[in-house]
């Protein structure tokens, strides 16, 4: 490959992203910073504003991270010590973390093998008479099936937490038609404004969302250290805030948001074309009932070593990642008798082989063909 690549390629460009919408920005933090409102200022309630429309939810509860919202949502859930929490081993950690964390049991399940986000079928069997709640997450930045997930909640009387730090703005579709954004169909949408998630900040920032007014309140008094009148504590509560620059910088980056999105899915377009036929490369399946948003842009790769792969795209400056090179139930803070190998074969079938490539909102012609035909030229070695 003689092609030159002008700019060094990277997994997420964020300062190309900002150079475009730089002077809008600018002059936003310049605001904030000459209103000194730093905490809970206007553009806080302005930015909760402009993402419930978007969302077509009814309350949107900002907090500091998606950890953190993640926390909040099992704290407002009543949820106990002891009390079974359902996940997908093949997650980010955070996700199990807040579970350990509030002494509630994490039980982790399989992911379906195209789709990669949680296994309704293994949510069933999992199901205890201490199973209390279900945390579906659209990993990548596709919905997990929400139909029959909300169906069987319903059944076993149980919550669904959304964990949509990867999927925001995505869309999925109901057996009837009805189209609801990812973290908007359970009882509470829980999301990260990491500087590298679709919807990212220039620091950490989080929100919950959920349709549920009585809920909403809880979250509220949660995250604000369980109080709703000033030095008035009912509840045990956290110290959970977004900062009101990163919520300037949100409300103008969430005008761009399905622009970005568009962005994504034509270099996953162009990623698709090249791979197509390949035996030994398995390019993302879309789900049915689901848009995808291409948080990552992940490949199986069948037969081949993946990490020499990796390293061989190093290589020629490209970056690549693994997420994740270990799932959580193989991690020492959260082996347990409950989460055995035997019960996640597709999570330890995905691990080795998959791999994500350069994906984000500035990508070009010439970079696609250069990371494409250079993995091609890798993988037909
Ligand atoms: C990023 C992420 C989180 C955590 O978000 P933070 O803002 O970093 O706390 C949780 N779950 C998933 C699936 C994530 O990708």
């Amino acid at each position: 490959m003689s092609t030159t690549i002008a700019k060094k390629i990277q997994m997420v460009d964020l300062k190309g992203q900002y150079q475009k919408i730089k002077t809008e920005v600018d002059a936003a933090i310049q605001e904030v910073i000459n209103s000194a409102a730093f905490i809970n200022g206007p553009a806080v309630k302005e930015f909760q504003v402009d993402l419930e429309k978007y969302l077509h939810v009814k309350n949107v509860i900002p907090c500091a991270n998606g950890t953190d919202a993640l926390q909040i949502a099992m704290m407002a859930l009543g949820l106990k010590p002891s009390d079974e929490v359902i996940t997908a081993s093949f997650t980010y950690v955070a996700t199990a973390e807040v579970i350990g964390l509030l002494g509630l049991t994490p039980v982790l399940v399989d992911v379906h093998p195209d789709t990669f986000c949680i296994n309704v079928a293994a949510i069933e069997k999992a199901i205890t008479p201490k199973t209390k709640a279900i945390v579906a997450v659209h990993l990548y930045g596709q919905c997990a099936d929400m139909e029959p997930i909300l169906a069987l909640a319903k059944k076993h009387n149980l919550f669904v937490i959304e964990d949509v730090a990867q999927a925001i703005g995505a869309e999925y579709t109901f057996a009837n038609g009805a189209k609801h954004k990812a973290g908007t169909m359970g009882n509470v949408g829980c999301t990260s404004f990491f500087p590298s998630k679709n919807l990212g900040c220039y620091g950490d920032g989080g929100a919950m969302y959920t349709n549920d007014d009585e809920l909403a309140k809880k979250l509220k008094m949660i995250s604000h250290h369980g109080q709703s009148i000033q030095y008035v504590h009912d509840i045990v509560g956290v110290n959970s805030r977004l900062d009101t620059i990163q919520a300037a910088i949100l409300k103008i980056k969430l005008q761009h948001l399905d622009e970005y999105a568009t962005a994504r899915n034509k270099a996953a377009a162009h990623y698709d074309k090249a791979f197509a036929n390949n035996p030994k490369i398995k390019t993302p399946v879309r789900a049915k009932n689901s848009t995808h948003v291409f948080h990552q842009y992940t490949l199986q790769l069948v037969g081949v070593d993946r990490n020499k792969i990796k390293e061989q795209l190093a290589v020629k400056d490209i970056p690549s990642m693994i997420y994740y090179p270990i799932p959580v139930h193989k991690q020492k803070a959260y082996q347990s008798e409950r989460n055995l190998s035997a019960n996640l074969v597709v999570t330890e079938q995905l691990t080795p082989c998959v791999l994500s490539l350069p994906m984000h909102t500035e990508l070009d012609e010439a970079t696609l063909n250069y990371i494409s035909s250079s993995l091609l030229e890798l993988i037909n070695a």
